[in-house]
């Protein structure tokens, strides 16, 4: 045996030489992955839901993240043509044309439920949050680039028909009691996607995932070593993209963001916007700028960031608060409020916003 090594020296020494440079390899990559910390991943950016879609995944291989990103693709597309109600042929768009007040109509279960999910946020918020504020929505025509504030008469007239008591679901179906209504899902769209594309990668073999629809963000699982999602809220008034804050949330969180700077006109110096107090007909005015939800559910999280932003800040506060939701409150003199318990999880990054206690 001595006289094999002493023979094989050279070559024994150099296959030890070769262990040692392969195991020195192995852990210098296996260190900088444990720093870096993040699994592979891809991002992706699309339009959907007239809006921008950006998607970065989280998964073992890049054809994994190729074949979530074109079943997310499906999904929005498909979530969209069910609950558009700007598609000609969508079953809203007909339902809205067609129905007859009294009557009594079967949609399909998901309109359905969310419908009814709408009117419990309708009540628990005393009509802040309305499912039947389309026709008003269409008169000012925001969304579709008017720049023109319409006559008071035109409000005054829209608003009396403004009234979600007026929506009536039964076991037997819909029913609308008044002829010149319109429901739509304008509010909680994207929340609702959210959710469907959480569930999506529930099924998938993604690590993790953020997903945006517009101001809708989506978190699943995690990145790598770090559990939490670090999200950027938009500053409201800085160009697109820019934040203001960061938020932390776990993956599973959606978070919402409704603004005075996402659909607008000005004019005589005035900003006319697209969330709306159903009360008066007129965009809402109450020193708001944003409002970010956060919680496990996206259909809550986008309904409430527009229900708060409606609600102002003290009653939109207590609604968040018993709802168990995070929620950010930003006014036009940039102070910041929060909800109990967001404050670890929450750092301001433009010092011009300033956190305020109430
Ligand atoms: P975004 O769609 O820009 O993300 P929101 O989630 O806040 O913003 O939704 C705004 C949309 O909600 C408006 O375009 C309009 O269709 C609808 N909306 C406006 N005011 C109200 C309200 N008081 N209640 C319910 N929906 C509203
Ligand atoms: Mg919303």
């Amino acid at each position: 045996m001595i006289r094999f090594i002493a023979r094989h020296r050279h070559i024994i020494n150099t296959v030890i030489i070769i262990i040692i440079i392969i195991l020195f390899v192995y852990f210098a990559i296996k260190t900088k992955d444990i720093k870096a910390g993040t699994y592979n991943n891809k991002t992706y950016s699309g339009i959907a839901f007239g809006t921008a879609i950006k998607k970065t995944v989280f998964a073992e291989e890049d054809s994994v993240c190729d074949e979530i990103d074109d079943n997310i693709d499906k999904l929005l597309k498909s979530v969209d043509d069910e609950l558009s109600y700007r598609l000609e042929d969508s079953e809203l768009a007909i339902f809205n044309r067609s129905y007859a007040a009294g009557g009594i109509y079967s949609l399909s279960p998901d309109i359905m439920r969310y419908l009814q999910e709408e009117m419990e946020v309708y009540k628990e918020t005393k009509g802040a949050f309305c499912p039947c504020i389309l026709p008003l929505a269409k008169l000012w025509g925001i969304e579709d680039g008017s720049k023109e504030v319409p006559d008071k008469s035109a409000i005054d007239e829209v608003i009396k028909h403004i009234d979600a008591d007026n929506i009536v679901i039964t076991d037997e179906g819909l029913t609308l009691n008044d002829g010149s209504m319109a429901i739509d899902f304008g509010a909680v769209g994207k929340g609702i996607a959210a959710d469907k594309v959480i569930e999506e990668l529930s099924k998938s073999q993604a690590k993790g995932a953020v997903v945006s629809v517009g101001g809708t963000i989506a978190t699943y699982g995690s990145k790598g070593a770090d559990s939490m999602w670090h999200i950027g809220i938009q500053d409201p008034r800085a160009e697109d993209g820019q934040v203001f804050a960061v938020l932390d949330v776990k993956g599973g969180n959606v978070v919402s963001t409704s603004g005075d700077y996402e659909k607008y006109f000005e004019k005589d110096g005035k900003r006319y916007h697209h969330i709306f107090d159903p009360k008066t007909g007129y965009p809402v005015d109450n020193g708001l700028i944003s409002v970010t939800i956060a919680t496990d559910n996206g259909f809550l999280s986008d309904a409430l960031s527009t229900a708060c932003f409606v609600m102002g800040v003290d009653e939109g506060l207590q609604y968040a608060e018993s709802k168990g939701v995070d929620a950010i409150f930003v006014t036009s003199d940039k102070k910041v409020y929060l909800t109990n318990g967001l404050k670890k999880r929450f750092q301001i990054k433009n010092k011009d916003y300033i956190i305020k206690k109430k």
